[in-house]
């Protein structure tokens, strides 16, 4: 004969199973049992508040997975490891769905849409993380791109965010000397109405959108919790129901760019993600101080402001992709207007920079009380044209094939670039 099957026993009966236990500890005299227990029982668990049943709810969900054999796991930080698991799939598959939308949205791009199709990246600075989900806002930086008009517009604010929680002075008076250098609060500087920062923000991305449509915003995965707890924290203020932003993967963004770019050309794309994630970190554009705030331009730490982050980001996205669309290049706005960022010239500019060596020896020779006739200079600057090929694209074909063979004219890469002699294949 087969073992009896045990029953599943629901929380109810965990609560009466207690009570009884309770009772007759209580008055080992006159004991009862469980049939006595049901009736007592019952009206006591009606009036239970559900927060208290629920103790025995979980007793329950807990001893049947055990009876069908399945131990419930608890991870160190007393999470089931099957709520971990689930969250984890949650994760991957949001993660998936995302990327299909980025590439979807690009590769559904005809060349106008392409160029005039408007992105924004947000990066947000913070003086000190708490309990490893809430970030205590310091900087926000918005930028507006599109590849025929670079980056051509940024949202930003020094951000005031009130008093530090008990306890974190030190860690954001750390993070902030070792980052972005924004004095700790409380301070006399940065923006402490959330509402109005909420405003602004929707103002500027929401532009050109339909009213009811959720805000994409593109940011590194690095600074996704940061980015996504501030926003949130910004909708609450403003008393939002629904997800008015969603943040996005800028990498993959980047990625789906430089690929649909080359497509009009037949250049070469990125091979796969990595690439364009080793091309960003590269980060050339990092301590260019035109591009940053008021409060960073004068910091020692250009490279930290959220500012100067979104733009860069937009100049990176031009210097890879400009090029296939036969884009002309602006000044600050696809490349940063720093003169080193604009002197290499295909073979036919060369001409004027010659011109331009000229006016130099020129200004030298009057700043030392020298006359001198002057060259014919001229304001206008040859523009470089951007590189279609990275870094890191480079550098893995030089691994695998050899040096990479090019039909045209290649420009070294711009950080070594700078003040480097490079010679024209004849
Ligand atoms: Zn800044």
């Amino acid at each position: 004969m087969p073992p009896k099957k045990k029953a599943i026993k629901n929380a109810y009966f965990y609560f009466m199973e207690q009570y009884r236990d309770d009772r007759n500890r209580k008055y080992p005299n006159d004991p009862i049992s469980m049939k006595d227990a049901a009736s007592l029982c019952s009206p006591l668990w009606q009036n239970m508040s559900p927060e208290e049943k629920k103790v025995y709810e979980d007793v329950a969900k807990k001893e049947k997975l055990k009876m069908k054999g399945m131990e419930v796991k608890f991870t160190t930080t007393g999470l089931q490891v099957s709520e971990v698991e689930r969250e984890e799939r949650e994760r991957v598959e949001n993660c998936n769905r995302m990327k299909e939308e980025i590439k979807n949205t690009v590769q559904g791009l005809s060349l106008t849409g392409l160029l005039e199709k408007k992105f924004y990246f947000i990066h947000v600075n913070y003086f000190c993380e708490c309990d490893g989900q809430d970030f205590i806002p310091a900087e926000i930086g918005v930028s507006r791109f599109s590849l025929e008009e670079g980056v051509s517009e940024c949202y930003h604010s020094i951000v005031a965010p009130g008093n530090l929680p008990i306890g974190y002075t030190y860690l954001a008076q750390k993070h902030s000397e070792e980052t972005h250098g924004i004095p700790i609060p409380p301070s006399d500087i940065g923006e402490s109405d959330f509402a109005k920062i909420f405003e602004d923000l929707y103002r500027f991305v929401n532009e050109g959108s339909a009213n009811d449509e959720i805000l994409t915003l593109y940011t590194l995965n690095e600074f996704q919790p940061c980015v996504m707890n501030f926003l949130q924290k910004l909708t609450n203020v403003a008393g939002h129901e629904g997800q008015v932003f969603k943040v996005y993967d800028f990498v993959q963004l980047f990625f789906e760019l430089r690929n649909k770019s080359a497509s009009f050309s037949g250049g070469e794309g990125f091979p796969v993600y990595s690439i364009s994630e080793t091309e960003i970190e590269t980060d050339i554009f990092a301590y260019i101080k035109e591009i940053c705030c008021y409060w960073h331009e004068g910091s020692e730490a250009p490279q930290y402001c959220s500012q100067s982050r979104v733009k860069r980001w937009g100049f990176h996205i031009a210097d890879h992709c400009c090029r296939d669309l036969n884009v002309t290049l602006l000044p600050g706005r696809h490349l940063p207007s720093t003169d080193k960022y604009w002197n290499d010239k295909p073979l036919e500019e060369f001409q004027m920079i010659s011109t331009r060596k000229k006016k130099v020896v020129a200004d030298d020779a009057k700043a030392t009380g020298c006359t001198s006739t002057s060259a014919g200079t001229s304001d206008v600057k040859p523009l470089r044209q951007p590189k279609s090929m990275g870094i890191a694209v480079s550098q893995l074909m030089a691994k695998e094939d050899g040096p990479p063979e090019f039909n045209d004219w290649q420009f070294p890469p711009i950080g070594k670039r700078i003040g480097a002699k490079f010679s024209r294949p004849s």
